[in-house]
Parts: C-alpha cells; sequence; structure tokens
C-alpha cells in the first residue's frame, strides 16, 4: 500500500485530499496543528485502519515513521481575514513549515507536491494570469505574509529540487469552494452563504466590480491528483477560468438561497483587493487533460447543502 503524508489534513482542501487517496487505496498519514483546520472535517475516517491522525505544528521537526511515497503539502492559513489575524504563523509554515516537509521528503525519498496559490500574482497586471507571470506583489502589504510566504515555497521548492533532487510538483491554485469550508473564514462564499441563510446584507466589498474564478473542490482535487502522478515539475495553474464579479456573484447566492430578508451590501474594498482574477489553464489541459467539470449552477446548489447544516440561525422572538 502507497503511503501520504498530507499536512493541512484537517482543512477544507486537506480533508477532500485525505478523502480521495483513501479511496485511491493509499495509507493517508493527516497532520494539522487545528489553528484553523477543524477536527470535524476528517472525524469520519478515524474508524479506519487506512488512515492515522497526527496532531503537529509543522513549523517544528517533523517526525514521521516508516517509508513515504508522496507528500502532499497543505499547511496555511488561506483566507485574507486568518492571515490578516496571524501573519506571522502564516509566514512560518509557508517558510519554516516547507523547508521542514522537502526536508521529510529528501529523506525519505519521496515526491512532494507544494500548495502555491494564484495570490503569487498578487493584484495582476495581465489577465487571464499564464504561469510564466511573475506578479505584481506588494511585500508589505495585508496580503503580503501569504503571497510571500508562498513565493519562498515556491523558490525553496525549486532549490531542493536543483540541489537535492527531491521530486517536486508546484500547484497554484485559483479560488476554489465546496463543503466544509469554514462559515466564519472570511472569504466571500461562506460570508455570502451564511449571511443569505440568516437574512442578513451580502456584504458586497467596494463596488463588487472585481473579478474572481470559482473552481468546485471535486475537479481541483482532480487536478492535483493528476499534478502529482505527472512528471512535471513546473508550477501548473488549477481553476475554474468561468469570471465573475463579486456582484454577480452575490446576485447567484442571493437567488440560491431566495430570503427575502437578504440584499447587497456595500461595503469599503480591502486595501490590495485584486481586480481581476482568472487563471489561463491551457497547461494543465495540455499537460495533465484536465479540465473542470461542475459547473457554478451545481457547484452551488451541492455547497449551499452544506451551508445549511453548519450555520446556526439565530432564533426570533
Ligand atoms: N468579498 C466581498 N465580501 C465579503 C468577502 C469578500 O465582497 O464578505 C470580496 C473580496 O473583496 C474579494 C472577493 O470577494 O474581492 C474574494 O474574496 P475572498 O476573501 O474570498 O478571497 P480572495 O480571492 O480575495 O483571496
Amino acid at each position: 500500500m502507497k503511503r501520504v503524508l498530507i499536512t493541512g489534513a484537517a482543512g477544507f482542501l486537506g480533508s477532500h485530499l485525505c478523502d480521495r487517496f483513501i479511496k485511491e487505496g493509499y495509507h493517508v498519514i493527516g497532520m494539522d496543528n487545528l489553528l484553523t483546520g477543524s477536527l470535524s472535517n476528517i472525524e469520519h475516517l478515524f474508524p479506519l485502519e487506512q488512515f492515522e491522525f497526527h496532531h503537529h505544528d509543522i513549523t517544528k521537526y517533523v517526525h514521521v515513521p516508516g517509508e513515504l511515497d508522496y507528500i502532499l503539502h497543505f499547511a496555511s492559513p488561506a483566507s485574507p481575514i486568518d492571515y490578516l489575524k496571524m501573519p506571522i504563523q502564516t509566514m512560518k509554515v509557508g517558510a519554516l513549515g516547507t523547508h521542514n516537509m522537502l526536508g521529510v521528503a529528501k529523506a525519505k525519498n519521496a515526491r512532494i507536491l507544494v500548495a502555491s496559490t494564484s495570490e503569487v500574482y498578487g493584484d495582476p497586471l495581465i489577465h487571464p494570469q499564464v504561469e510564466e507571470y511573475w506578479g505584481n506583489v506588494n511585500p508589505i502589504g495585508p496580503r503580503g505574509c501569504y503571497d510571500e510566504a508562498k513565493r519562498f515555497l515556491e523558490a525553496i521548492t525549486t532549490a531542493y529540487r536543483t540541489y537535492h533532487k527531491v521530486e517536486t510538483r508546484i500547484i497554484r491554485i485559483f479560488n476554489t469552494y465546496g463543503p466544509r469550508m469554514r462559515v466564519n473564514d472570511g472569504r466571500v462564499l461562506p460570508a455570502f452563504f451564511s449571511q443569505a441563510i440568516r437574512g442578513e446584507g451580502l456584504t458586497v466589498f467596494g463596488d463588487g466590480s472585481q473579478t474572481r474564478a470559482f473552481c468546485y473542490v471535486d475537479d481541483l482535487v482532480e487536478g492535483i491528483y493528476r499534478l502529482l502522478l505527472s512528471d512535471y515539475h513546473l508550477p501548473v495553474n488549477i481553476g475554474n477560468p468561468d469570471e465573475i464579479t463579486i456582484k454577480e456573484f452575490g446576485e447567484e447566492v442571493l437567488k440560491l438561497v431566495g430570503n427575502p430578508k437578504s440584499k447587497l451590501i456595500y461595503k469599503d474594498l480591502p486595501k490590495d483587493d485584486p481586480k481581476k482574477r482568472r487563471p489561463h489553464i491551457a497547461k494543465a489541459q495540455e499537460i495533465l487533460g484536465w479540465n473542470p467539470t461542475v459547473d457554478r449552477e451545481e457547484g452551488l446548489k451541492r455547497t449551499y447543502e452544506y451551508f445549511k447544516t453548519v450555520v446556526k440561525v439565530p432564533e426570533t422572538v
């Protein structure tokens, strides 16, 4: 049985990866310090012999007994509100944590896939974003702690590949959504769904003309799986190129949830909020044969089913 170590295993993406690799017949070793992850995302795996969990902070020395075939390094706070609240932990896990995981990969002779992000492109000056673009990042802005940590992650991963000959894969993840996103993580989708379910105003930042392109989590996981098993070591964008303004996105959530008490309300735009974002995915299509398969209508329906079960509606008196 092949053995895979997944960091950030109790998080949104990490927990879906655990499920996928269990399904593929791997022995999965999940690791998380539970700073932003939650055991409720993986508690269904605890009875399985195929799964083990280590409550550990990977910025400290990482010890994993036994052999490893693969490492998926997904540990990090990942929403702007989280990394604004925890800038130092964000930098430490992206830098020291990544260094430790590369060290484990080298010691175990394991292939490692590291999670990078569209944030390495910053507030992009070219559109859609191709992998060759170097980005437009403010190192001292509110997003700097995350963006620069992920840029360091790419650089040190490249150094371990060229100097130590570690087998590495780098994915640049664009906005992704689905069940198990944390209700209060501050990102636009959990915010809009919980506000619409509670009958509150949906907080559109700025005039809502900024764009994002949202990928359903199962599609992202498929892209990660294919990239891990491919022989391509340069960064690959994975995301759904179906771009939408945040205002239109709010209108779609309003329509789906159908709560007459909700409407769009407008708040200040946070500093350095990227104006446009859409992945160029020709590499993923050509190298991995990957394409997104779940459209937003279907993905939002599935995600709504999840949020209905976890959003608490205050009782009216
Ligand atoms: N946003 C919003 N209302 C919210 C939360 C976010 O209008 O309650 C906007 C935010 O300003 C950004 C977009 O939605 O333009 C996506 O934000 P998110 O935090 O989900 O992720 P980002 O793509 O900015 O990392």
